[in-house]
C-alpha cells in the first residue's frame, strides 16, 4: 500500500514540556522529528544538527531565500524554521514526522498542508507555566516576561488546532498524544487511496 505520512504539529506554550513529550514520542513510538534552523544562541548541553541547526542570520536569510524552507518564524527576536527537503521526503516515503513549532508555523503548515494534524500541548494553568519557566532557569527575568506576553497571543489561535492536551501528567499526555495520532492516521480521509486500492482489487474478482 502506497500511504503518504502524517505530518504532527506539536506546538504548546514555551516551558509547557512539549520538548520532553515529543522526545519520548520518538525515543518510545519511533516517530521521525523534524530538526529546526534557528539564530538563537544554543543554550547548555544543545549540540547542532540534534536540538537545531544553530546558524547565524545571514544564512537563515539565505535559506529563505532559497525556499529552503517548509515554513520559518521569527519569536522572541530569533529566527525558527523547518527546513524543508527531510519533511517532504518524510512524507513521501509513508513516514509520520513531527514538527515541534510555534503557533505563526502551526498555521501557514495547515495553510499549505490541510491534512496535517495539529496538536496544541497546555499547562494546566499560567501560574504552573510560570513556575516552570522561572524554574528551569534558562531564561532571565526580561526574557521570561518575553515568552509570556507571547503565551497571550499564541491563546489566540489555540482553538484553531485539531487537538489540544493538558500536560499535568507526563506519561499521560504523551499516551494521550500518541493516541491521537494513531487515531488521525486511521481515519477515512487519510486513507483514500488504499481505499481506492481495495475497490480496484474488488473490480478484477
Ligand atoms: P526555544 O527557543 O524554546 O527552543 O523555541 C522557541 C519556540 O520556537 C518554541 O515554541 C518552539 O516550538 C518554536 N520553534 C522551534 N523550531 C521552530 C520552527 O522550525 N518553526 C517555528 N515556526 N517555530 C519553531
Amino acid at each position: 500500500m502506497n500511504k503518504k505520512g502524517t505530518l504532527i504539529v506539536i506546538s504548546g506554550f514555551s516551558g509547557v514540556g512539549k520538548g520532553t513529550v515529543v522526545k519520548r514520542l520518538v525515543s518510545e513510538y519511533g516517530y521521525n522529528l523534524s530538526v529546526s534552523a534557528t539564530t538563537r544562541a544554543p543554550r547548555e548541553g544543545e549540540v547542532n544538527g540534534r536540538e537545531y541547526y544553530f546558524m547565524d542570520k545571514g544564512e537563515f536569510e539565505n535559506l529563505i531565500d532559497y525556499g529552503g524552507f517548509f515554513e520559518w518564524t521569527q519569536y522572541v527576536e530569533n529566527y525558527y524554521g523547518t527546513p524543508r527537503k527531510y519533511v517532504e521526503q518524510s512524507l513521501n516515503e509513508g513516514k509520520d514526522i513531527i514538527l515541534e513549532i510555534e503557533v505563526m508555523g502551526a498555521m501557514s503548515v495547515k495553510q499549505q498542508y490541510p491534512e496535517a494534524l495539529l496538536i496544541f500541548i497546555a499547562a494546566p494553568s499560567i501560574k504552573s507555566l510560570r513556575d516552570r519557566l522561572v524554574s528551569r532557569g534558562t531564561e532571565n527575568e526580561a526574557t521570561i516576561v518575553k515568552r509570556l506576553k507571547k503565551a497571550t497571543e499564541e491563546a489566540c489561535d489555540m482553538d484553531k488546532y485539531d487537538y489540544i492536551v493538558i500536560n499535568d501528567n507526563l506519561d499521560v499526555c504523551v499516551e494521550e498524544v500518541n493516541s491521537i495520532i494513531r487515531g488521525y492516521s486511521c481515519r477515512c480521509a487519510n486513507n483514500l487511496q488504499f481505499i481506492q486500492e481495495i475497490k480496484d482489487e474488488l473490480k478484477e474478482i
